[in-house]
């Protein structure tokens, strides 16, 4: 079958004449069996060579293609349920392993040579949704991370303390707690100024979040405190990567400063008896003891 471009197409242009048929939009006619009478080469382009009232279309075909249907939340969608008119939402995903393109769909009855027949028209709008992506996972930051260091926030890190004390409760499964503190950093403000302060602060936040697991989450809890949940940890390795941590922070360079810089830090081990306020409150206690003791410490319970 030739293949003239879209604009040039008569059956292809008018048919679809209540949709705006651009480069972008794909247009695929099949018979009430599903199977493909034409496509344009918008679709070609998407989908492969397609043979003219042999390919079916249907979720096998896209199998075979190495595609896969989804909505925005990357869920799973099945190319019947599109055809079927179950969906709501006018955009999906077209997944491959590589990438997803995004598509505003319709499904239209129509005609194509004199025959009655359906079209399912996809416009790509995979600017558009990344653009959108990109907004969503800005928006969705800005709720759950601190500005100035992009480690997660007080509250999201509370919110997850939480989910982490049911989930222990419900399955046995303790994790560690620790809440670190920069050693006497009021005199780095008061000696070098607030802003080489936030530097400071925001290169050891760095440092701290590299330091530990992807598993683990590491939150500023306050101004110059953080709060790290490690889940399936024990507290004597929770311990002992905390110690590793300050010895790795007290020997770091730096440009104005010829001391180096401290952290102290308290560790506690979930227990089933404590609230999170208590518990929160127990690490609190032993970050205190690590302070009292000298700073440029770890205070934890060995098991
Ligand atoms: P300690 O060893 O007992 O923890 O002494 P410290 O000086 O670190 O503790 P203190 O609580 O006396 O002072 C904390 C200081 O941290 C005071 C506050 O101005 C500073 N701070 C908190 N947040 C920020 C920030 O975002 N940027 C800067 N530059 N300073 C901050
Ligand atoms: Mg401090
Ligand atoms: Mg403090």
């Amino acid at each position: 079958m030739n293949q003239p471009t879209p604009s040039t197409r008569p059956d292809l242009h008018t048919r679809a004449s209540t949709l705006l048929v651009t480069d972008d939009t794909a247009v695929i006619f099949f018979d009430a069996e599903r199977l493909i009478v034409d496509a344009n080469a918008k679709a070609r382009q998407l989908f492969g060579e397609i043979q003219a009232r042999q390919t079916r279309l249907d979720d096998p075909w896209l199998g075979e293609l190495g595609l896969q249907l989804v909505d925005r939340g990357f869920h799973p969608l099945t190319l019947k349920a599109l055809l079927s008119g179950q969906l709501t939402d006018p955009y999906v995903g077209l997944s491959s392993a590589q990438h997803t393109r995004w598509a505003q769909w319709h499904v239209l009855a129509t005609t194509h040579q004199q025959q009655p027949c359906q079209a399912l028209v996809l416009t790509e709008v995979s600017d558009l949704m990344q653009s959108f992506h990109a907004l969503q996972q800005q928006a969705e930051d800005a709720d759950t991370r601190d500005f100035a260091t992009r480690l997660y926030n007080r509250r999201y890190a509370l919110e997850r303390l939480e989910q982490m004390h049911l989930h222990a409760k419900r399955y046995q499964s303790p994790f560690a707690i620790a809440m670190i503190d920069i050693d006497h950093f009021k005199r780095i403000n008061d000696t070098f100024g607030h802003t080489y302060g936030d530097e400071v602060l925001e290169r050891l936040a760095s440092v701290i979040q590299k330091s530990f697991r992807e598993t683990d989450l590491c939150a500023r809890f306050g101004g110059e405190e953080f709060l790290i949940l490690m889940p399936e940890t024990e507290t004597n390795a929770a311990i002992f990567s905390l110690d590793r941590l300050r010895q790795q922070i007290s020997e770091l360079k730096w440009t104005q400063m010829q001391r180096p810089v401290t952290i102290s830090s308290g560790v506690v081990r979930w227990q089933m008896n404590q609230s999170v306020e208590q518990l929160i409150f127990l690490v609190d206690q032993r970050l205190g003891t690590a302070k009292k003791a000298g700073r440029n410490q770890v205070c934890g319970d060995l098991f």
